[in-house]
């Protein structure tokens, strides 16, 4: 795949970071400040959505993405993460089954939420980019219960493609979405191989980096980001999910991955935890050096008398109009303004972070 396309027909270049408004809101901001940071597209939670909103609103609407009046492009997570972390925390009620995850959200609701179930929502959402629920690989499994969560994330998969094919085959392909599958696997690299050639198999327009992506010793696992970049095929969309840091976006950019999610740059912007570009001009932004970014800590006293902007590098709203001692000033008085202007400016950041990467590439 060469662009990303939406269902609304407004293609974007590769890579692209979409930053989670879980529920159909980034914390602080609206659609419209989302637009002038230049971010592409958002994620939405489908698990979240599905509890807080009835089927009939989202069908009123006609989408997730008329509902929030988003103009971008829009993809949605399986729901997986959320329910699994219900399931898999210790003394919860709960199980995953081959019929799919059973939890009890309150004592008297029993949810059954199967791999049919997160695709009829995700269709009904009218996400640009839907992802297969998958049997998340706990990080300390060993090798049997990693093989079981990789069959199980096959199962699914194979459950998945089945039906959507069968709910989208009067729609002409312009009007599906991607449909992507989830590499689990952990650490053990022959599992992880194993399940993206089975899921390959199946056929699938993108494969996302499934589990925890740390190792042993707390580093990121390139590892299994390279087995999994190297095993799908080269026409794939390949989705770092819920990646992550700067420095591991590049990373896994190099490795062939072309989308991106992650909280970092909305909830550090609300810890007053902002990230700037380690050069004078934008044009001078090189990605591929260590330590081309640093966090700029934005609640200080000391600040208050800092006439300068946050960043000289960036355009944002924040940087253009406001001085480090106003931002400084916002969040000690806990003005609600202050999460705004950190958000819109974090967001700024990924947004450039895309385009220098972009460039890059040719
Ligand atoms: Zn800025």
């Amino acid at each position: 795949v060469k662009y990303f396309k939406t269902l609304k027909g407004k293609r974007y270049n590769f890579p692209m970071f979409f930053p989670d408004a879980t529920r159909g809101v980034i914390r602080a901001i609206d659609s419209k400040d989302i637009e002038d940071t230049k971010t592409p597209g958002v994620l939405v939670n489908t698990y979240h959505l599905f509890q807080e909103l009835e089927e009939k609103t989202i069908k009123k609407f006609n989408g997730i993405s008329k509902f929030m009046d988003w103009k971008g492009a829009i993809v949605s997570d399986s729901g997986g993460f959320q329910v699994m972390s219900i399931v898999k925390k210790s003394g919860s009620r709960g199980e995953v089954t081959d019929e799919g995850v059973i939890f009890y959200p309150t004592r008297k609701r029993k949810i059954i939420f199967t791999p049919e179930k997160s695709i009829e929502i995700q269709l009904a959402l009218k996400t640009d980019m839907i992802v297969v629920l998958d049997d998340f690989t706990p990080s300390n499994a060993d090798k049997k219960t990693a093989k079981e969560t990789v069959e199980r994330t096959i199962d699914w998969a194979k459950r998945s493609k089945d039906y959507f094919d069968k709910k989208t085959k009067n729609l002409i392909k312009a009007k599906k979405p991607y449909l992507i599958a989830v590499v689990q696997g952990g650490k053990y690299q022959a599992l992880r191989k194993y399940c993206a050639e089975k899921l390959l198999k199946i056929g699938f327009d993108g494969f996302g980096y499934g589990g925890w992506p740390i190792n042993e010793s707390g580093d990121f696992d390139y590892k299994s980001a390279r087995t999994i970049s190297e095993n799908v095929g080269k026409d794939s969309i390949v989705w770092g999910l819920g990646i992550g840091k700067p420095e591991e976006i590049v990373g896994c950019f190099k490795l062939g991955f072309n989308v991106f999610d992650c909280v970092l740059p909305t909830r550090d912007a609300r810890h007053k935890r902002l990230y700037i570009y380690n050069t004078d001009s934008i044009d001078k932004i090189d990605v591929y050096k260590d330590k081309f970014y640093s966090f700029y800590s934005a609640g200080k006293r000391s600040l208050l008398n800092d006439n300068s902007p946050v960043s000289r590098v960036c355009d944002c709203l924040l940087c253009s109009r406001y001085s480090r001692a106003y931002l400084a000033h916002l969040f000690r008085i806990g003005d609600i303004s202050a999460h705004r202007l950190a958000t819109i400016h974090n967001l700024r950041f990924y947004s450039i972070l895309m385009e220098k990467l972009i460039e890059s590439r040719g």
